[in-house]
């Protein structure tokens, strides 16, 4: 036996293995933090009610006493009738049921029309009677 050649056996560094790593999650894997998992909460605004003021009135079937927001004067309203939808659905239907000689009679009844009130100084717009 060579006592140098033991002597630099004993030197030598342990060999390296590289199967002896610790065990543990591949290279690139994060694992989750503890605790609650975050919920991506998202902001809900109520919905904006939009409030429409009209200047109109809703006013009888006849002229009436009011003020006048246009000409700023105490008035009597000028009324106008007008046909509406309903008045041409009633004529359509007296055509379909036959009594279409009959058809113009909506459109001379008042109770089928919606009437308007105007101011007779400005003539301005000031409501209407709905049938
Ligand atoms: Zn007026």
């Amino acid at each position: 036996m060579n006592p140098e050649y033991s002597e630099k056996q004993r030197m030598a560094p342990p060999p390296y293995s590289s199967s002896e790593q610790p065990p543990g999650p591949p290279p690139g894997f994060y694992p989750p933090p503890p605790g609650p998992v975050p919920v991506q909460t998202t902001t809900v605004y109520p919905a904006t009610v939009a409030v429409v003021t009209t200047n109109v009135a809703a006013m009888g079937s006849q002229p009436s006493h009011t003020f006048c927001k246009s000409c700023h004067q105490d008035i009597t309203t000028v009324i106008r009738h007008k046909a509406t939808t309903k008045t041409h659905l009633f004529a359509l239907l007296l055509c379909i049921i036959g009594c279409w000689p009959c058809a113009w009679i909506p459109y001379c009844v008042d109770s089928c029309h919606n009437v308007d009130h105007y101011c007779p100084h400005c003539n301005a717009y000031l409501g209407s009677y709905l049938n």
